[in-house]
This record gives C-alpha cells, sequence and structure tokens, in this order.
C-alpha cells in the first residue's frame, strides 16, 4: 500500500526515533524520500499503522529508485567498505560445502555470527556433524546490499547462493541469523530450516542439546527479538523449545541500532537505541541475533547473551573486538 491512505495520524512518528527526530511520518514522501537512507528500516511504522501501511517498504523502494537515478549505486557517502565487503563477499568461502562426504544439506552461519561467536560455531558444526553429516558455506545472504537500495545486485547474489547450492547438490540450508532467514526464504531452491529446528529434529534424546541440562538460570529471563522476527516470532517459536518457561520478550525497543545501515547517517540514535534496551533490561539480556549481540555489547551492556550459547553451552561473549579478524578466518578455513 502507498502513503496516499495516511491519515496523518501521527502513530508511526510516536513509535520511531527517527521520524520523531525529524517530526515527520510516513506520509511526508518528500522529506523522507531525502531522509531514506536514515531510516533504520525495522518495520515498527509498519506494524504499528492503523491504515496497513508498509513504511518500511515504502522507504526501501525510496532508496531503490535514488539507486536507480544514481546510475547504480547508492548517492549517499560512508557506505565504500560496506559495499566491497558485501557485494561479491570478501570473505566467501565455498570449499567446504561438501565438507567431509558428500552431503545434501550445509550450514550457513551468515557473516555476523562467525564474527561474534567463532567457538560457539565450530562446537554448532561440530555437533551437528555429528548426527548429520553437513558441509558448511561461508557467505552473505545480500541483505545489507539490498537495505542499501541495491536491489539489482541483491539478486545478483540470491542468484550466485542458487547457483553454488545446486551445483553441489544441496537440498537444505541450515540458518543460523534470522535476517538471512528472513531475506533468502522465497529467493532459494533448498529448502532453508532454522539452525534451532534442526538441533530439536536431530536431540535432545540423540546428544546434541538437552533443554533440561542448557545454561538458562531460572527465573525470568529477557529476550530482545530481531526486526525480521519481532512481528511473526517464528523463529521464536523454534526457539522457546530450548528456554526456561518464563521469558520476555522486549518488543518496546524498536531496533539494536544496525539496521538499515542506518547508523553512518545517524550515530546518536544508533548509539540510543542499544541504550534503551539496555534500560529495560537491566545488565543481562539474551538475543538470537548476532548483530543484535554486537550492538548491544559495543553499547555497554554487560551480559548480553545469544542463546546458541547458552543451547550448546559454550558461553562465548560477543567478540566485538575481533569481528573482523574472525570473519577473516572463515575464508582460511
Ligand atoms: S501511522 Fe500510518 S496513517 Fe498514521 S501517520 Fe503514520 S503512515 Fe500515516
Ligand atoms: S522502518 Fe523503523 S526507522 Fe524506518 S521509519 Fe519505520 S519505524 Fe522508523
Amino acid at each position: 500500500m502507498k502513503s496516499d491512505n495516511c491519515t496523518q495520524c501521527g502513530i508511526c512518528t510516536k513509535h520511531c526515533v527517527f521520524l520523531s527526530k525529524y517530526n515527520i511520518n510516513i506520509g511526508d514522501t518528500e522529506k523522507l524520500y531525502s531522509l531514506a537512507y536514515h531510516c533504520f528500516l525495522c518495520g515498527t511504522c509498519t506494524r504499528v499503522c492503523p491504515q496497513g501501511i508498509d513504511g518500511r517498504t515504502i522507504i526501501l523502494n525510496m532508496r531503490r529508485k535514488r539507486v536507480i537515478e544514481n546510475g547504480g549505486k547508492p548517492d549517499e557517502s560512508g557506505y565504500g567498505f560496506l559495499r566491497f565487503e558485501k557485494e561479491r563477499y570478501i570473505f566467501r568461502n565455498a570449499r567446504h560445502i561438501n565438507s567431509h562426504i558428500r552431503s545434501d544439506a550445509v550450514l550457513f552461519p551468515g557473516c555476523n555470527f562467525l564474527s561474534y561467536y567463532p567457538k560457539t560455531l565450530k562446537v554448532l558444526f561440530e555437533s551437528l556433524n555429528e548426527k548429520k553429516p553437513m558441509g558448511i558455506l561461508y557467505d552473505c545472504c545480500g541483505k545489507p546490499i539490498d537495505d542499501l537500495g541495491e536491489k539489482a545486485k541483491a539478486d545478483a547474489i540470491a542468484y550466485r547462493l542458487n547457483v553454488t547450492l545446486n551445483a553441489a547438490g544441496v537440498k537444505e540450508i541450515v540458518m543460523v541469523c534470522p535476517n538471512c532467514i528472513s531475506f533468502l526464504k522465497d529467493k532459494l531452491d533448498a529448502k532453508i530450516v532454522s539452525v534451532y529446528a534442526k538441533l530439536k529434529e536431530l536431540g535432545p534424546e540423540d546428544g546434541i542439546v538437552n533443554s533440561e541440562v542448557n545454561e538458562f538460570e531460572d527465573g525470568e529471563i529477557n529476550i530482545f527479538p530481531p526486526c525480521p522476527d519481532r512481528r511473526s516470532k517464528e523463529l521464536l517459536s523454534d526457539i522457546s523449545e530450548f528456554l526456561p518457561k518464563q521469558y520476555r520478550t522486549v518488543d518496546e525497543v524498536q531496533c539494536c541500532g544496525f539496521g538499515g545501515c542506518a547508523g553512518i547517517k545517524e550515530p546518536g540514535l544508533a548509539k540510543a537505541l542499544p541504550n534503551s534496551i539496555k534500560e529495560k533490561c537491566g545488565s543481562k539480556v539474551y538475543t538470537y541475533c548476532a548483530t543484535c549481540s554486537g550492538s548491544l555489547k559495543t553499547a555497554g551492556c554487560k551480559e548480553v547473551w545469544h542463546v546458541l550459547t547458552k543451547i550448546l553451552k559454550t558461553n562465548e561473549e560477543p567478540d566485538v573486538r575481533h569481528s573482523l579478524l574472525n570473519r577473516l578466518s572463515g575464508i582460511l578455513k
């Protein structure tokens, strides 16, 4: 739906730090067009609009239009390294797609889980392989490039992934990152399965993971759901099997501050958002998105735990200091 039906009620503005800062709403298309790269693409405006207006898609389409008008790349500065890294994914490694023996399944950790949780990824891969042989593919899903408005390039990344997976005979791709899952769900020929559904399928009786003896503490825990799972909670429902009975989802804060590559344009807001999560959760927060974990850790959250580190009992903290080096380690494997 276009913004033509906007009644200027201002509900989206009330729920969004970016719209509030500029005192605009999704119906203010002219101003929004020039500020399109300041939006976190979190989808909160879409969720709250009583007219059913999809603000996130409207702004993403504005970015796409600007890219087309600018000859195929963003007309904003500051995205040089991101585009260089992600477009062909300079840390890509497909050598182990059929790791041990030819298998029809592959683990796809995405960019940021390896960046922040290299030890947990190793444990995860070994644990899965004990029960079901599978390879591993280090690649980027293309979402950051799509978020920048470069749709044709993001489509080319999905095409490249399909060619690689099909050539290796992969029928099932086990994904860790909620952004990869949400972004690639309609784009790949192989079936996408969340790592939590896979762990559930292969355990606990088979020994990979036992929800009775994972590392979660008793009592209520706070979980911050990432933007792509905020509305449907589909991924969270896969995870809930492993969680303590009592948990609270922190839905009030719109984004961890990393969304939409907006932090470059709005560094103040990008810093304030994880601070708001900290205020709501106290010193301890659980996530199921490595990017959210990294953002919270960088903001000074003392205890931020990715649920996989508790399920697999690695208790690894997000390694924000060596994220680039960790990512680099993927191509050396
Ligand atoms: S919530 Fe919807 S109708 Fe209200 S100002 Fe925002 S876009 Fe317009
Ligand atoms: S997508 Fe998020 S940051 Fe962008 S306008 Fe909507 S609520 Fe605000």
